[in-house]
């Protein structure tokens, strides 16, 4: 899955690039960095890759989120529908702006079951974030046709699904926004760095300006910017930039070897009738970072992971339902709106009501799901082994469990 897996020499010479220059900052100094522009290329790669018609690249993915709902204007008394299922960057991003984070169930398909999305609109809720989670997508034209209907905001979570497509169109691309991380385990890494992509300049813009203290880049220099309205610094540095640059002309290389290698692994566990996968959407589109499968019961799943555990092979395959960053379950300091900065009374009680309501019909899929990541760097023996031992594992909890 992690780019990181197949890092080399030419992240080395991106880098080096912006060490012969020790021009460090994306921004000014014209004449001494020698036309090295590492984050304006990179963001140039990502529209052409990702189809879309701006970038705006910044720190990390949760600031990503944070500028896009700000570039949407949401903030005060808005309410964001989003899925128990995620990583804890998305309710962040939302407190960050001072919105409401109004958690629902998620489906087979590990995302946003719509027909929740349908139940959870009041006359508050400003927009839908839907996260493409484990490399898989969400319902889109689903939620398209609900945003539509109310009139709603459509933003993309998209940090872990970098490459994939939804009927033959980039994740990412398709709502108002969309963000990508490029943290170190991400399937294109700057080390640390995200972007917001849109295809709407006014959003374009407003990023622009929020992640460099509101200047609008139009002076003759950085002390003639003006400041149409206040900012915050997310900027990202060239050092990371040129990482990225190296990444993301390999990205079709680690998306080739993630399908290969998931269609093996998927191959070997479809031998056992009682395993299912995970639904995807639109099957074609899946960036194939992990396989994602569901035994019978949630007895028999807790049994695989501590088999797995016990013959020390659980690397790897993550059981979310017991994890402390991404599902509802163990968001205790959520559920009690530890924050160390003081909330306005009414957020905390909506952030407490919203997050401690009744998930049941997620715990149900997410209890019995185990997600496999795809590594890069298998060897095919390696790949191959890695699939029988699964296997061996999850037949030998259905004969003791008489399944
Ligand atoms: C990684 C991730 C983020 C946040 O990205 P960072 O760059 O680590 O801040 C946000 N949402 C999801 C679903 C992620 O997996």
């Amino acid at each position: 899955m992690p780019g990181f897996e197949l890092f080399g020499k030419e992240e080395r010479k991106e880098v080096n690039d912006v060490l012969e220059t020790g021009i460090l900052m994306r921004y000014g100094f014209d004449g001494p960095r020698n036309g090295i522009w590492k984050a304006k290329e990179l963001e140039e790669a990502i529209c052409e890759t990702f189809e879309c018609k701006h970038a705006q690249l910044l720190s990390s993915g949760t600031a990503a989120l944070t500028t896009a709902m700000c570039a949407l204007g949401i903030g005060y008394g808005d309410e964001v529908i989003l899925p128990a299922f995620t990583f804890v960057a998305s309710f962040e991003a939302i407190l960050s702006v001072g919105a409401i984070p109004v958690f629902v169930d998620v489906d087979d398909s590990l995302t946003l079951a719509p027909q929740a999305v349908r139940n959870a609109i009041t006359d508050k809720t400003k927009c839908i974030m839907p996260v493409h989670m484990c490399g898989g997508m969400a319902d889109m034209d689903a939620l398209q046709a609900i945003c539509k209907d109310h009139n709603l905001l459509l933003l993309e979570d998209a940090c872990q699904s970098i490459g994939g497509t939804y009927k033959g169109k980039k994740l990412g691309s398709i709502g108002d926004a969309g963000t990508f991380s490029f943290d170190f385990v991400k399937t294109i890494t700057c080390a640390e760095g995200g972007v917001v992509i849109t295809n709407r300049e006014d959003i374009y813009l407003a990023s622009d300006g929020y992640t460099d203290h509101g200047h609008n880049h139009k002076g003759v220099d950085r002390g003639a910017d003006l400041h149409p309205f206040i900012g915050y610094n997310f900027r990202i540095s060239e050092l990371h930039a040129a990482v990225g640059l190296a990444q993301i002309k390999k990205l079709d290389t680690f998306l080739a070897i993630q399908k290969k290698n998931h269609a093996v692994l998927k191959n070997a566990l479809a031998a056992i009738p009682e395993i299912s996968f995970r639904r995807i959407p639109d099957e074609s589109g899946d960036s194939y970072t992990f396989l994602s499968w569901f035994l019978p019961t949630e007895q028999a799943t807790k049994a695989v992971v501590e088999e797995l555990k016990t013959q020390n092979i659980l690397a790897g395959n993550f059981y979310w339902f017991n994890n402390n960053w991404h599902y509802i379950s163990k968001w205790d300091h959520l559920k009690n709106s530890v924050t160390l900065n003081g909330l306005h009374p009414e957020l905390k009680a909506a952030v407490i009501h919203h997050a401690t309501k009744d998930f049941t019909a997620s715990d149900a899929i997410m209890s019995r799901c185990v997600s496999t990541a795809i590594s890069l760097a298998w060897t095919e023996a390696q790949l191959k082994t890695k699939g029988e031992q699964i296997v061996n594992v999850i037949n030998k909890v259905l004969q003791e469990q008489k399944i």
